[in-house]
């Protein structure tokens, strides 16, 4: 069974506000096995939102319209709905009287544009609402069902539990969706598709899309099958084929992020890290402390921007700055070693760069970011030269500093 979604409100066509009711509904759908193939925001007009209803109808078996069935004159769904079905409005008396008791309840008395929530087109059920006047609407025409649903968050997802999962479990097959995120560092985009594309070509199903992330490059499957196993199994057929081309790139495949992976692999081999940054001014520090249980592998790390700290914080020799500049090898190299010595840690991490607007000079653009990783063994030295503005720089700083980590624990 195939969905489309319309998620109805002249707000959500505005930077004010956005559709969070379709990602709620996309999730429980595929969760029942039904796929989303269109999604449509319309604002509260009845001929834009009759045209796309009528869309809607002649290209998919499950039409679900979210909001517009409040009390007021710009909620127009429940008139637009039995306009284009060709049905008349009719009050039903025990919608009238729930929401006539939920005022009562409330020690309120019903506004009269309330009893308009009452009306329900000939043939159509009507789905309660626990949390609100607004009853839902179900209807069937010409092979269609059309469900609509309030607006409020709470309200559509209450009566979507309530209501609409039992009844869609009996309208649809029992298909399975799931899916599989591989995340991909230290390749680009094309690079990651030109790997992979000779092989999920090869397969309508699952479904592969490539998705460029800051810093990361993910590879999502998507399988829908008969049964779970099945699914499953679709899955496991295509991604060993897809890790064995991408190799150790891979650094997840069950959604961890580059900082938890580095921390599962610190805490494993019984190592510590500590870092002193420049440029990336603690994003390093805060990303390694996101996952709980940090101060089981995080030593500590030092936020050194002005040369003095460089010195004072890090054991950066003051010469060394004078001579090659504050970003340089020598320095983040310097950097790596002292405050790996000053914290005790396993390794020590240290970066410096320019990270913009301003700042860059023809020798030191901006974007050059150097990253040092001092270990018992040694201390290593990369260069980086980071596309993009201020933030992505400085992400990507972090984001190398990560997988340098990660690429010396993982040997
Ligand atoms: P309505 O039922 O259209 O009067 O909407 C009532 C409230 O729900 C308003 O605050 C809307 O902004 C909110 N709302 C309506 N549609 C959505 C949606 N698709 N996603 C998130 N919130 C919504
Ligand atoms: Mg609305």
């Amino acid at each position: 069974m195939d969905a489309e979604i319309i998620a109805v409100g002249s707000e959500l066509l505005t930077p004010e506000r956005m559709d969070t009711n379709s990602l709620f509904l996309t999730k429980k759908l595929n969760a029942l096995g039904i796929e989303v193939r269109y999604k449509t925001i319309v604002g509260d007009e009845p001929e834009r939102l009759a045209a796309v209803l009528r869309g809607a109808m002649n290209r998919s078996q499950l039409v679900i319209v979210t909001g517009g069935l409040g009390p007021t004159e710009d909620d127009v769904n429940r008139n637009v709905l039995a306009e284009v079905l060709g049905r008349k409005l009719r009050e039903v008396p025990e919608v009238r009287r729930r929401i006539q008791e939920r005022f009562a309840s409330l020690g309120r008395t019903m506004p009269e544009n309330n009893l308009r929530q009452a009306l329900v087109p000939e043939g159509a059920d009507w789905l309660p609402n626990e949390l609100g006047t607004a009853a839902g609407l179900w209807a069937q025409q010409g092979g269609a069902t059309i469900v609509l649903l309030p607006g409020p968050p709470a309200e559509l997802e209450g009566m979507f539990e309530a209501q609409c999962k039992a009844r869609l479990e009996k309208l649809a097959p029992k298909e399975r969706i799931l899916t599989r995120v591989y995340k991909v560092v230290g390749l680009p985009e094309s690079e990651v598709d030109q790997r992979i594309a000779p092989i999920y070509k090869a397969y309508q199903i699952p479904v592969t899309t490539i998705l460029a992330t800051p810093g990361a490059i993910e590879v999502h499957l998507r399988a829908r099958a008969a049964s779970e196993r099945e699914a499953e199994a679709m899955l496991n057929e295509l991604g060993d084929k897809i890790e064995l081309a991408l190799g150790d790139h891979i650094f997840s495949s069950h959604g961890e992020s580059l900082e938890e992976v580095v921390g599962m692999y610190l805490v494993m081999k019984h190592k510590t890290v500590a870092v002193a940054e420049s440029c990336t001014g603690g994003l390093l520090s805060e990303r390694l402390t996101r996952t709980p249980g940090s101060s089981n592998f995080y030593a500590g790390g030092a936020v050194c921007y002005s040369d003095d700290l460089k010195t004072k914080m890090a054991g950066v020799p003051r010469s060394l700055i004078e001579e090659n500049g504050a970003v340089s090898k020598p320095v983040a190299q310097a950097l790596a070693e002292g405050i790996r010595k000053r914290a005790g840690a396993s390794i020590g991490i240290g970066i410096t760069g320019v990270a913009g607007p301003s700042g860059g000079c023809p020798e030191k653009p901006v974007g050059l970011v150097y990253v040092a990783l001092a270990d018992e063994a040694r201390t290593q030295v990369r260069e980086f030269r980071f596309p993009g503005n201020r933030e992505r720089i400085r992400y990507w700083a972090t984001q190398a500093a990560l997988e340098m980590v990660r690429r010396s624990l993982k040997s």
